[in-house]
């Protein structure tokens, strides 16, 4: 059978797919090979993680997690998924400081691509990485601690330094969200008050068709002592799915109810399988700032954008200093289109949106469908970390080499 994404709109083609359940077994697959890369829970919608030779998958590794509560961490393996490590933390007493919409995403996976929630004061998920443990090119086994040299160069590696076969997370107390969905935020308000709403709440999402004069649904995760303001939407009456129109039965719980926090910040229940299966996705980051422009750079585009659209979703994310976020030194807002799956139709759509939104400087999400990456500010950096690592550029694949060049 056919190995492919979770959108299935990627046929991996790998001559051999390795599944190790130790880490030995995985440092002799690497050591033996020519070429390798290393596939996470496939969620990704482009071709990241292909490669014509060697797959590797660390998703049999024990997660045997490992709580250091002195330090404030949790060492885990790093092919689990956020949605079962949530819940071990969660039994004990910890936190993570956020989740992305969907908790079945692995967490190497997730963090090599710079993978976010949403929140003004919330860095990515790679930002909670406090150390990493790969295997380089040789199968040698290294560990990078935060404050080492390279680390923050090693965290977003798009796959491209080793396999991470486990790694270290800051770590909280465990805490409780409430949730709550508002319906038909006036338009004209989101310009505004765009700065309050993007700071309402500990995470804070909109979902918009981009089509009236109003956003389809605003959400608001809120932590103790938040209330809520709906800035004039109305509430939502029942609960709701980002896409109206579906059931809600995938969703987390709504209407205010108190949760544990991997019960809420996720859009979706760990126990169902999300969104409407059939899709493509791609997600533009520019400064937090210039996100009114861009709403109208985005609008202007509307004839092309909604036929071809199932929803958008405005986020939030804080700045860091991982050298290949996409979040590097620059508050964000994440602007996402989950689309039809027809990557033909959607394509030329997303080479207009790159144009149009080019005087604000977008930066792409490497997991999802773009034409374009601007060059990282600390690219040099990385490529002679890489230099170091993988001279020979075991783990390169034909995506790396097409958008991490020197020139
Ligand atoms: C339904 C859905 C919802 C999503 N929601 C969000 C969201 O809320 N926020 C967001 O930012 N993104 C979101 N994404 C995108 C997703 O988080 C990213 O594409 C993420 O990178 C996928 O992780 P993965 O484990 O599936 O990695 P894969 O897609 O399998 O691989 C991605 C990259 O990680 C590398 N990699 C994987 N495992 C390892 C490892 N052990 N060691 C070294 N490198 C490794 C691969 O080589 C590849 O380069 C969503 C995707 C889907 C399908």
């Amino acid at each position: 059978m056919t190995l492919t994404n979770w959108a299935g709109n990627i046929a991996f083609g790998a001559a051999r797919v390795h599944r190790p359940s130790t880490v030995d077994q995985v440092r002799d697959v690497v050591a033996g090979a020519e070429r390798v890369r290393v596939l996470g829970s496939g969620h990704s919608f482009n071709e990241i993680a292909d490669t014509p030779a060697d797959l590797v998958s660390v998703a049999g590794l024990p997660p045997r997690p490992r709580i250091d509560a002195a330090a404030g961490t949790v060492t885990v393996a790093g092919g689990i998924r956020y949605g079962e490590l949530a819940a071990f933390l969660d039994a004990e007493g910890f936190a993570l400081h956020n989740l992305g919409s969907l908790p079945h995403i692995s967490i190497a996976g997730a963090v090599a691509t710079g993978t976010h929630g949403s929140g003004a004061a919330l860095g990515n998920l790679a930002t909670a990485v406090a150390g990493i443990e790969l295997v380089t090119a040789g199968g040698e086994l290294v560990r990078l601690a935060r404050g080492d040299a390279d680390f923050a160069g090693a965290v977003v590696s798009l796959g491209a330094l080793g396999v991470v076969v486990g790694v270290t997370l800051d770590v909280r107390p465990a805490f409780t969200i409430r949730q709550f969905v508002f319906e038909h935020l006036p338009r004209t308000v989101l310009d505004a008050r765009w700065e309050e709403i993007a700071t309402a709440g500990y995470s804070v999402s909109l979902f918009t068709d981009w089509s009236g004069d109003t956003v389809n649904q605003l959400w608001l995760k809120l932590a103790d002592g938040e209330e809520p303001d709906g800035f004039g939407a109305t509430p939502a009456v029942r609960t709701m799915h980002p896409i109206a129109a579906m059931s809600p039965e995938s969703c987390t719980e709504q209407g205010g109810v108190p949760g544990p926090w991997h019960r809420r910040l996720p859009h979706f229940k760990l126990e169902f399988t999300p969104s409407s299966g059939e899709e493509l996705q791609t997600e533009f980051f520019v400064a937090r700032g210039d996100a009114v422009e861009a709403f109208a750079a985005i609008e202007r585009l509307r004839h092309l954008v909604t036929p071809v659209l199932q929803i958008s979703e405005i986020r939030v994310v804080a700045a860091d200093e991982l050298w290949l976020s996409p979040h590097h030194r620059r508050d964000s807002v994440a602007l996402h289109f989950t689309w039809i799956r027809d990557g033909a139709r959607v394509a030329p759509v997303v080479a207009a949106l790159e144009d149009a939104l080019a005087h604000l400087a977008p930066r792409p999400h490497w997991g999802k469908v773009f034409h374009h990456a601007p060059r990282p500010e600390r690219l040099g950096d990385f490529l002679a970390l890489r230099d170091r690592l993988d001279p020979d550029r075991k783990f390169g694949n034909a995506f790396v080499e097409r958008h991490l060049t020197a020139e």
